[in-house]
């Protein structure tokens, strides 16, 4: 049985069909994976297309290719090769390691300026990453940044993986065929329900031999050690009149006179080559990152040490709760990416 919050199932994988167009309705989903079990496991749902990542980084007006790659050093420095771009990074970093005194890398800009160098870190990370998070780059972990490749080949894919893309006909399909069978309740607060003796849903907890919760670990606990910061996303969703607004699904924007973090253009998710002019509009959603308020949707565990503390200390209570798995972003405290969290639930003994 699922018992959902929304009116409508699957998270925020969920999908809105608007001029013929799959929107992300929560934020751009692309899945990826090393895993070939996880891989096979999601493709016996439904097959999933080639989309493969190459966002775009606008800064003042001027295109860069992300990841950090050979494309990229030669926006930036006009280098052509491998060997050059190499040798630049290296003076940069080589100032960094002097500064840090050869010590570890403390926080998200630390672990930056090691990455890439200053310019690199002036031009695509700073900004935008002031943007997403609300924090300075030195109060923010260094863990952040590491999930970025930095590559000396002129190769854009986002993911280092051997497995990507996103279902044809989008999310939906893949939600339902994961719960074909299974009774599914929409509109239902389990947090609500459960103190509700008059409730239907009232004897859950005691009920079921096993739970899965996956909601906000800290609301499970009605707060009980103080609440956990989140960050959240808001999405100005546009239909556009031209087939093709941007050309490509992502745009980042990575300075601070630009008020959203990027343009996601849904269509290129599923829609590939000429194909782009099939359908004559387009929708676009403008990004917008705030701090959490109550009311609002969580969308990113902030993992400094105040809140890893603070999840840790309700893991303990969690672990306490005889019939309650814990699981996914909201209620592991995780920066999970989606093919982490299929992996757990393949290799999970349940009973
Ligand atoms: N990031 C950045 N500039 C970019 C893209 C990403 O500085 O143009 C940093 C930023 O701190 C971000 C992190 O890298 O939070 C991880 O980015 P990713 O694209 O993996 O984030 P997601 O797609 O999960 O929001």
């Amino acid at each position: 049985m699922v018992i959902e919050k929304r009116q409508h199932l699957g998270g925020n994988l969920f999908c809105e069909n608007i001029e013929g167009i799959n929107i992300h309705k929560y934020g751009p989903h692309i899945f990826h994976t090393s895993n070939k079990r996880v891989w096979d496991f999601v493709n016996a749902i439904v097959p999933f297309n080639r989309y493969t990542n190459t966002p775009l980084a606008n800064h003042h007006g001027k295109l860069y290719n992300l990841p950090f790659n050979m494309n990229t050093f030669y926006q930036i420095w006009g280098v052509l090769t491998p060997v050059e771009a190499f040798r630049k990074i290296e003076e940069q970093r080589a100032e960094v390691r002097k500064k840090l005194n050869n010590r570890e890398p403390a926080n998200l800009e630390e672990q930056a300026l090691i990455l890439v160098g200053n310019d690199l870190f002036q031009t695509l990370i700073k900004e935008y990453t002031e943007k997403q998070w609300g924090r300075k780059c030195t109060e923010l972990p260094a863990d952040i940044i590491k999930r970025l490749p930095v590559r000396f080949v002129f190769d854009n894919n986002y993911f280092n993986d051997t497995f990507q893309g996103v279902p044809i006909g989008g999310y939906n399909q893949l939600i339902n065929g994961l719960l074909e069978g299974t009774d599914c309740f929409t509109g239902i607060d389990f947090i609500e329900e459960r103190k509700k003796s008059a409730s239907p849903f009232y004897i859950l907890n005691a009920h079921f031999e096993k739970i899965i919760y996956t909601g906000a670990l800290d609301e499970y606990f009605e707060y009980s050690l103080g609440r956990l910061d989140w960050r959240t996303v808001s999405f100005d969703t546009q239909v556009i009149d031209t087939p093709n607004y941007q050309g490509n699904a992502v745009v980042n924007y990575t300075s601070h006179d630009v008020p959203f973090t990027r343009i996601i253009e849904h269509k290129h998710f599923e829609m590939f080559g000429d194909n782009v002019y099939a359908c004559p509009k387009t929708v676009i959603s403008k990004e917008y990152s705030t701090e959490f308020r109550e009311g609002m949707e969580p969308y990113y565990p902030i993992n400094n040490n105040y809140n890893n503390a603070l999840a840790d200390a309700y893991k303990v209570l969690a672990d306490k709760e005889r019939n309650v798995l814990f699981g996914g972003r909201l209620a592991e405290y995780k920066y999970y990416d989606m093919d982490k969290i299929v992996e757990k639930v393949l290799n999970i003994d349940i009973c």
